[in-house]
């Protein structure tokens, strides 16, 4: 029998900045997971922003988690060797005279902090439909999630076994757990979507979400192109490379897998036109199944009646910037018993 401390199960984001943080502690882990199970983390655009445009508000959380996150990569980085974080400004275009309003209104309240200048309409409407103008966000980008994911993989191979956990095969009491030649104090489950299939936390009933995005190739620059803006109007458009964009995201809350569609393509492709006119042609389409909860906050614990075993899920749609705050939120609970913030705790599911 092998002996460890700690078993994630997942390999998504949040089983991935829950091994760095067991890591920087010294803990010892394994890691069970089979990538091709869930595709969520593998396809996320990886796009980190403070503020909500539905209202122009402050996204959950934004000052703790933001800057906890961009220390967090950044150290990843340097670990891993590997370039993670790419900083861009997020400029968000305005569909007409009351969202520039909105903006400057906002921009006196809270969310000033990162709402940035409004910089109003220059150049051909074609190439970029921006009549109203657009307003900067301050401290946003993306991580490269493939990256990030396969070199994390890559670094802790040693501690990977490859194969889907099989939940009847698990053996536990107060004191710890037994998964096949392996003892652990705790197991904890990031599952992502898939936790519909735990029998120990299928109780938790998420409200999952599809997501498509397409990565094109634009025939001609867009005007932004020099300053490496993500542009926002009904969809995003994340520079990559020469004319290269990740295109996102669709919102479909009935086909739960990680199947492309047709539909997706055409909603994309109508999306683009919002923004340019520039033809393009798509290089690539994925899709992936976020794991949101009803509330929209991450839902981390330990199971009520069964000590040894944890939960860390409901990423939503900002696994980047929330993950590697709540991974150490939970590791405050595994080793000091701390407890985490009602608003995020497993508790409220379980009343
Ligand atoms: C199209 C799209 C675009 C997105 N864009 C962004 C973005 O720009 N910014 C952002 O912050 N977020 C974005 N997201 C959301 C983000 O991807 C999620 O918040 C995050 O990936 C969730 O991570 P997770 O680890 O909880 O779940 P998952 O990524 O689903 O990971 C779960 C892991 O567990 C494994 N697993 C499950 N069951 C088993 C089992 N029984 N045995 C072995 N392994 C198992 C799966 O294979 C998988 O590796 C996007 C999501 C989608 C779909």
């Amino acid at each position: 029998m092998e002996s460890t401390e700690y078993l994630i199960v997942g390999s998504g984001l949040a089983g991935m900045t829950l091994a760095h943080t067991l890591e920087k502690q010294g803990l010892r882990f394994k890691i069970i997971a089979k990538p091709e199970l869930s595709k969520c983390s593998q396809v996320a655009a990886g796009i980190y922003n403070p503020v909500v445009f539905y209202r122009i508000t402050k996204s959950y959380m934004a000052d703790a988690v933001l800057p906890f996150a961009l220390s967090f990569y950044g150290n990843i980085e340097l670990k891993l060797m590997q370039k993670l974080l790419y900083p861009h400004p997020v400029a968000k275009i305005f569909a007409n005279e009351n969202e520039s309003q909105l903006w400057e209104k906002r921009r006196e309240e809270g969310v000033g902090h990162y709402l940035g200048e409004h910089v109003p309409f220059v150049g051909d409407i074609d190439r970029l439909n921006s009549a109203f103008g657009f307003g900067l966000v301050n401290q946003t980008g993306s991580l490269d999630c493939e990256t990030f994911l396969s070199a994390s993989l890559e670094y802790f191979k040693p501690y990977w076994l490859n194969e889907t956990f099989q939940y009847a095969d698990l053996k536990h009491n107060h004191d710890g757990v037994e998964y096949h030649d392996i003892e652990a104090k705790n197991v904890i489950f990031c599952e992502g979507h898939l936790i519909a299939n735990n029998p120990f936390f299928n109780a938790i009933e998420l409200k999952p979400v599809k997501g498509e995005i397409l990565i094109v190739e634009f025939e001609d620059d867009l005007p932004t192109e020099e300053q490496e803006l993500i542009l926002n109007k009904k969809c995003y458009l994340l520079p990559i490379e020469n004319r290269q964009y990740i295109v996102g995201a669709t919102y479909n809350w009935n086909t739960l897998n990680d199947e492309i569609s047709t539909e997706g393509l055409e909603e994309l492709s109508k999306n683009i036109r919002e923004i340019t006119q520039i033809k393009f042609k798509v290089l690539r389409q994925t899709a992936g199944v976020r794991p949101a909860s009803a509330d929209r906050r991450p839902i981390i614990g330990m199971h009520p009646s069964h000590p040894s075993l944890f939960l860390f899920n409901g990423l939503g749609t900002k696994g980047v910037m929330l993950a590697p705050y709540y991974a150490n939120e939970l590791l405050q609970l595994m080793t000091l018993n701390q407890q985490p913030h009602k608003e995020v705790s497993i508790a409220r599911y379980l009343k």
